[in-house]
């Protein structure tokens, strides 16, 4: 297990150094930006969505390892889905986050984003881990303005 939880801590410090398709993006069809006060995470996501389906993502921002890496996966992870699949994506690492410790999650639907399992462990890290995910929830419903963890 110890094994697995270093492969975990790898992807999450790699993604968090290097992040995935971090730069703005000029013709998104959403923008929104979200805040994490508690640890001080900010990132504005950009969406490109075509007949229903995210055809691209990506992200600025800056913050914790945490909230970085969880960004940049989640938006190597949500490209080529459509929108209502992207959600249940969202529903499924929520829940993975901030359910009991130790509930099964469907890691079909969360593929490599089972690399976050263990934040669930530490409270105040669910908020890095989850913002850009508030921030894609909130951009698929067409929300404006700023999403806050709080
Ligand atoms: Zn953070």
């Amino acid at each position: 297990m110890s094994d697995l939880r270093d492969l975990y801590q790898d992807v999450i410090l790699d993604h968090g150094r290097k992040p995935r398709n971090f730069h703005a993006m000029e013709d998104a069809s959403r923008q929104l930006e979200g805040f994490n006060p508690l640890c001080g995470d900010r990132l504005t996501l950009y969406l490109k969505i075509e007949d229903d389906r995210v055809t691209d993502i990506s992200f600025e921002g800056a913050g914790c390892a945490i909230s970085m890496a969880s960004a940049s996966l989640l938006s190597e992870t949500l490209v080529g889905k459509t929108t209502a699949e992207a959600e249940v994506v969202f529903q499924s690492f929520h829940e993975m986050l901030t359910g009991e410790r130790g509930q099964p999650f469907d890691e079909k639907v969360l593929g490599k984003l089972a690399v976050f399992a263990g934040v669930c462990e530490f409270p105040t890290r669910v908020k890095c881990a989850t913002l850009a995910w508030h921030t894609l929830n909130g951009a698929l419903k067409g929300d404006h303005g700023k999403v806050t963890t709080e």
